[in-house]
């Protein structure tokens, strides 16, 4: 879709959030339509928290056919909703609004975004796995909520704040920690280690979630769910010893191919969008 082609009967999507002038959002679903030759344009709004009721009325009033959602509103959005898909409802935050005739449906493809970059980055599903994950924030909740529903090894959820990691791991059948108490026996046993913790970027960007990694070695999958940087220091000092790594780069790209679809009803394909966020 250029603007040229935008007519009265061009469908408008969009991601909410605040900023959002970074967001890499627009760039990949707005070419995803171009390329099916769909009659949609998506946008960005700068929302302010306290213009966040009248923003989520608006999509109903302007017949807007779904918004994604960002920080800082994924959870605060929730009151205003007239349902939440049973996984989004579990991890109590919402990343992408489907407006199904007036009725605003809330969604979460942030987990399963990230079980679609493993299978296209790796080949590797989590079944059978040992699986720590480093964070038990917005996250944190959405790709472990996602992995408690498939047939794992054993879960083992890390956070600053033992009490969110312990909360977390009760209602995922998992076990909880403080980051602090995280034994290097746990971490050797595990197959796959998850960063969803702040630590890496933006102010943290010199941080790791761990200090020690003589328990690192070539059978663990680490991963990042940061992408800018496109390396953290975490995934930079496991991938010197030897583990395989990956960054967010591709659960970005796997939430929005998921979101596409629930807006479009067509199938996006996860390279052409991943190739509009490198
Ligand atoms: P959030 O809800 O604010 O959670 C932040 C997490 O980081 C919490 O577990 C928090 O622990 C932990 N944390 C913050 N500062 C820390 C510190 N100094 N030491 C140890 N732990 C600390 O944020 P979020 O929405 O989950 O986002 C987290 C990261 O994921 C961000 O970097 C974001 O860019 C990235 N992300 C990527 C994608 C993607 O598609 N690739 C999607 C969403 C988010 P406490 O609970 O103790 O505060």
């Amino acid at each position: 879709m250029t603007t040229q082609n935008i007519s009265g009967k061009t469908q408008i999507l969009g991601v909410i959030g605040h900023p959002v002038n970074h967001t890499g959002s627009p760039a990949m679903q707005n070419h995803m339509c171009q390329q099916l030759g769909l009659d949609y344009v998506y946008v960005a709004f700068n929302v302010a928290p306290d213009q966040l009721e009248s923003a989520i009325s608006g999509i109903r009033a302007l017949h807007i056919k779904g918004v994604n959602v960002t920080i800082p509103h994924k959870e605060a959005v929730i009151p205003f909703l007239d349902e939440l898909d049973p996984l989004a409802e579990k991890i109590g935050a919402v990343n992408t609004i489907v407006n199904q005739n007036g009725r605003l449906i809330g969604y979460n493809t942030d987990g399963r975004g990230f079980l679609i970059a493993l299978m296209q980055e790796l080949q590797i599903d989590v079944n059978n796995k040992r699986i720590i994950i480093l964070g038990a924030g917005g996250s944190g909740k959405a790709i472990a909520h996602t992995i408690a529903e498939k047939p794992i090894n054993s879960l083992i959820i890390a956070n600053r704040t033992a009490e969110k990691a312990h909360q977390l791991a009760q209602l995922c059948q998992a076990q909880g920690t403080a980051l602090s108490d995280l034994t290097l026996a746990s971490l050797t046993d595990a197959d796959i280690v998850i960063n969803t913790t702040a630590l890496g970027m933006g102010d943290h960007q010199n941080q790791c979630p761990v200090t020690a990694f003589s328990w690192v070695s070539t059978k663990h999958l680490i991963c990042d769910i940061i992408y800018n940087p496109s390396e953290t220091p975490f995934l930079s000092q496991c991938r010197q010893k030897g583990a395989t790594t990956l960054n967010g780069i591709g659960m970005l790209a796997g939430q929005g191919q998921l979101a596409f679809e629930l807006f479009t009803g067509f199938s996006a394909d996860y390279q052409l969008l991943k190739a509009q966020l490198i």
